[in-house]
């Protein structure tokens, strides 16, 4: 692409640093920017701005908060010792979505990816089992998708908890076809969590 603008050139270059935007979606987002008002870029900037320095995560399950623990943590109205395990906010979001879910959730921050270079110290699993052991918790529901990544992240949970006197338990298969979690469709993700299985007998299948 040759741009006429050097600043042009560095807004497309940074934009198309994002996931799934190339060099032409890039320009095309960087083009609007640029008709509308300054103080819509000013808000854009700002808003990215303060959820990078700003951000917390909640001390508890690790979702992203704006508080020390986050609404779902501290509500009452929550069953505090079932803990859905999932790997970010967005299945947090979905399965909030379904109403069907009373418990608490483990937040990972990812998957085991030894391809990627993510092994299990990445993610928050110590602080997970660390509850477990600590009696907090009488179940956990695995809840990552079903993908190699998933059921090999799974199975190490499942293996650190050898020993500890907690149930687990995960969502029926088949709900999201190797797919992430934040796409299976409300009822059925409702559903699974409804019908849950021992973890042990998924291993079996
Ligand atoms: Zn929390």
């Amino acid at each position: 692409m040759d741009f006429s603008s050097k600043l042009l050139e560095e807004a497309v270059n940074e934009m198309s640093q994002l996931p799934g935007i190339g060099r032409r979606t890039a320009l095309r987002l960087v083009l609007h920017l640029l008709k509308q008002p300054e103080s819509q870029t000013v808000a854009l900037s700002k808003a990215l701005l303060d959820l990078k320095t700003e951000v917390k995560f909640c001390r508890k399950c690790h979702n992203i908060s704006d508080t020390d623990l986050c609404e779902i943590c501290a509500s009452h109205n929550r069953q505090k010792e079932v803990v859905c395990v999932v790997e970010d906010i967005r299945d947090v979001m979905a399965i909030e979505n379904t109403s069907q879910y009373r418990g608490l959730y483990h937040v990972l921050g990812g998957k085991i990816n030894p391809m990627e270079g993510v092994g299990p110290s990445q993610l928050t699993i110590r602080s997970l089992v660390e509850k477990a052991k600590n009696g907090e918790i009488e179940e956990i529901i695995f809840a990552l998708s079903s993908t190699l990544e998933g059921d090999t992240t799974n199975f190490y949970i499942f293996k650190q908890l050898e020993g500890v006197n907690v149930k687990t338990s995960t969502i029926a298969r088949g709900i999201s076809v190797g797919d992430e979690l934040e796409y299976a469709d409300e009822v059925t993700l409702g559903r699974s969590i409804t019908n849950r299985i021992p973890f042990e007998s998924s291993l079996r299948n």
